[in-house]
């Protein structure tokens, strides 16, 4: 059997990633297949951290957010990522998969706090550990968090999913011309103007060399295909 081109991923879904066709909250079914898609990869010896937004139910949110002081409502959203990543964790679990959350906030009775050595040691374990609260500093995004745990875990490849099936030329919806990318540096996304990851989060990647890929959590297997290191989503190179 061919061996995983990646051995330890980072793996960031957005809150809305949780919402399915809800118009926000977390879907079961949603849920469960992240599970399923994890576990396919974990079963080939890949090791899972994860990091979650929050943007699903943040939504609901939204109108009390309005107006409010921007790093009151940052620790708000952020404390909205600890929620996804208990409820991520606890799918694990009943799907029979050791999953551990780690929060760069301290709200120790509720989860354990992050610690470096210790989610490096459970990911060893085959653990999956599921960051929660982003970097723990308002005015950041999961974005910046996936970049800075990636690089601090050790990750091989963030794997950014999202909705669409990678990076393409223009607006898929829009322009039916615009063809994916299969592969694209660094430079050429900033040349292209590309909005891969925020600005910070994007930085991040390209200063430690740490590669990322863009593909659809809806299309079935694609996870799996990327850590194959199949032709599948886009992949952000140095
Ligand atoms: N957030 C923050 N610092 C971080 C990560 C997140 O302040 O390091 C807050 C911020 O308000 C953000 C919210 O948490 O809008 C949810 O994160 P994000 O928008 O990245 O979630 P997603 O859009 O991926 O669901």
């Amino acid at each position: 059997m061919s061996q995983p081109a990646y051995k330890r991923i980072l793996l960031k879904l957005s809150g809305e990633a949780l919402m399915g066709d809800d118009a926000y909250g977390i879907n079961r079914d949603v849920v469960a297949g992240i599970v399923r898609d994890v576990i396919d990869v974990t079963q080939i010896g890949v090791e899972v951290g994860v990091v979650i937004g929050g943007g699903n139910i943040f939504r609901g949110m939204a109108g009390a957010a309005t107006g409010m002081d921007r790093a009151t409502a940052d620790y708000m959203g952020m404390l909205a990522t600890v929620m996804n990543a208990m409820a991520l964790a606890d799918a694990f679990r009943a799907a029979g998969v050791n999953a551990r959350v780690q929060s760069a906030l301290r709200i120790d009775q509720v989860v354990e706090p992050y610690i470096r050595g210790k989610a490096i040691r459970y990911l060893e374990e085959g653990r999956v550990v599921v960051f929660g609260a982003g970097t723990g500093n308002p005015f950041f995004t999961t974005d910046t968090a996936a970049a800075l745990r990636g690089a601090e875990i050790g990750a091989d490849i963030v794997l950014k999913a999202t909705k669409v099936d990678g990076i393409y030329t223009a607006d898929p919806k829009k322009d039916p011309s615009a063809t994916r990318f299969q592969r694209i540096s660094f430079d050429e996304a900033i040349a292209r103007n590309l909005a891969v990851m925020d600005a910070t989060a994007f930085a991040l990647c390209r200063d430690q060399r740490l590669p990322i890929n863009v593909f659809s959590l809806f299309k079935a297997g694609a996870l799996k295909r990327v850590v194959m290191g199949e032709d599948e989503g886009t992949l952000v190179y140095c």
